[in-house]
């Protein structure tokens, strides 16, 4: 459609929604909270293919290389919504007979961090993949202790809020890590729907 400017995780929402509605599901209104936790039975593949694209995308903007460790590790990242450690990514990299030296897949990770592709969760020190990269946004996470997924809330008022707060009383702001435990809408129906017991 000409003129009309799609980010990739918008176009695949989209392209999700209408294989819901053909599907015969109905699709939700409008997309109520695109960071929000995913349902737990999902097109992942779609979550992964955007995440990726979005990334190419961004690196070309920037004039960076995409090199296919970068592409391996976010593809590792996005295995799932659940935020994945360094450690992890090599044994995947050496399951698959990849040779990366760790130094080399830290450097790719770093890479990724550093131009907000992936985002670190400091309380479990592993990576989750952001889903609109190249937008400058406040990161808050959510993190479910029912299926470890974790998910971003990017509240913009709850960060002017904490920076007001820190002014108020001279602090300088160096590092900021809000993440809350809990359990997600997909994990709270199905306790209900499981009696305890
Ligand atoms: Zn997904
Ligand atoms: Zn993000
Ligand atoms: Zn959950």
């Amino acid at each position: 459609m000409p003129g009309l400017r799609l980010q990739p995780g918008v176009a695949g929402a989209r392209k999700r929604a209408q294989a819901m509605r053909a599907a015969g599901r109905a699709a939700p209104a409008k997309p109520h909270h695109p960071e929000a936790f995913p349902r737990h039975r999902h097109d992942h593949k779609a979550c992964v293919s955007d995440a990726v694209d979005a990334a190419a995308d961004l690196c070309m903007r920037i004039g960076e290389r995409f090199t296919p460790l970068r592409r391996r590790v976010l593809e590792l990242v996005w295995s799932s919504h659940q935020p994945i450690g360094a450690y992890a990514i090599l044994d995947k990299l050496r399951e698959e007979g990849r040779a990366a030296a760790p130094p080399t897949v830290y450097r790719a990770l770093d890479f990724l961090l550093a131009h907000g592709i992936v985002h670190r969760i400091a309380s479990m020190n592993a990576f989750v993949g952001c889903t609109h990269p190249g937008e400058a946004h406040a990161v808050q996470f959510l993190i479910c202790r029912g299926c470890g997924s974790a998910a971003e809330i990017d509240d913009d008022g709850l960060s002017t809020a904490l920076a007001r707060a820190a002014d108020r009383v001279g602090f300088a702001v160096e590092s900021r890590v809000i993440e809350l435990a809990g359990l997600c809408a997909g994990c709270r129906a199905a306790a209900k729907a499981t009696p305890a017991g």
